[in-house]
């Protein structure tokens, strides 16, 4: 009698492009790609990574990956990519238009955006992908400048989609003992520019502040959302202190390309610690 073979699963596997990882890379940005790594791969997703640099090829075909990574830096670094990332820019907003899932924390939130004014006057030229621009506090009233700095915490203004899937699929109990029940986002900010959305149907504040300032000095917001694109001023590292946004960014990714997990799978880490973690920080002043 011949054995039935069971037919091997097919390994999920997501490709990650990090941007500028030598140039844009603050206060251990390094450390969102390690999670989205290793939160991917606890669940036997693979992970191939490869950084774009200003060498890479222009017709490098973004579309191609799942999710991409942009970090902060100072406005010297910020001068240098500049003009390298506006020559991928059709390349970018192909692949933005096809709901590529982007983090850009800070800089590279602000080069996304129209542009970034910095403290010497200096016009950064962004993509202008996200209907949003940034200058350096206190350009406009040529007051004293002020640098916002410090601990950053702000609640979530809508859902992530892991949370309405699991909500949905989940018992009371489990999801509310479990970390995808946190509505809010904590981390470090450290920048000058103040960033002002031209907000839309599509395009929002991801969080309202908390503690700290987020985009600007004065609407309270934090962040952006834009199609699967994340923008934060939080960095920390920011995703290993928010384990739910790092499976928002695995759970969009999946989602573009048909292969979601199930509940139990995306359950199936031990989360207790991480949310020990994000609770400390929601009380740090
Ligand atoms: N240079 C920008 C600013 O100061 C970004 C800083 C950062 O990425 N932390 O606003």
């Amino acid at each position: 009698m011949s054995q039935v073979q069971s037919i091997p699963k097919k390994k999920k596997r997501l490709r990650l492009l990090h941007f500028y990882p030598d140039l844009l890379n603050l206060y251990g940005d390094y450390g969102n790609i390690l999670a989205i790594q290793r939160r991917a791969e606890w669940r036997g997703i693979e992970v191939e990574i490869d950084n774009l640099d200003l060498n890479s090829p222009l017709d490098l075909n973004i579309k191609d990956y799942d999710i991409a990574f942009i970090g902060g830096g100072q406005d010297r670094q910020q001068v240098k990519v500049a003009d390298d990332f506006l020559a991928r820019k059709e390349k970018i907003a192909e692949a933005v238009n096809d709901g590529l899932v982007i983090l850009a924390i800070c800089g590279g939130y602000q080069l996304l955006g129209k542009y970034y004014e910095s403290s010497e006057g200096e016009q950064i030229p962004g993509l202008g992908i996200l209907d949003v621009e940034t200058q350096a506090q206190g350009r406009k009233s040529k007051e004293k400048q002020k640098r916002l700095i410090g601990n950053l915490s702000a609640k979530l203004k809508k859902p992530l989609k892991i949370q309405d899937y699991l909500q949905e699929k989940l018992d009371f109990i489990l999801y509310r003992d479990s970390i995808y029940a946190c509505d809010t986002l904590v981390g470090f900010e450290n920048h000058s520019g103040e960033t002002y959305i031209h907000a839309s149907e599509e395009i929002g504040a991801l969080a309202e502040v908390i503690q700290g300032n987020g985009n600007n000095l004065v609407d309270k917001q934090e962040g952006v959302l834009y199609k699967n694109i994340f923008g934060t001023y939080l960095h920390g590292s920011l995703l290993p202190k928010n384990p739910h946004l790092v499976d928002e960014l695995i759970f969009r990714a999946l989602d573009r390309r048909g292969e979601q997990l199930s509940a139990e799978e995306w359950l199936s880490l031990d989360d207790s610690f991480e949310l020990q973690a994000h609770k400390k920080a929601l009380s740090l002043r």
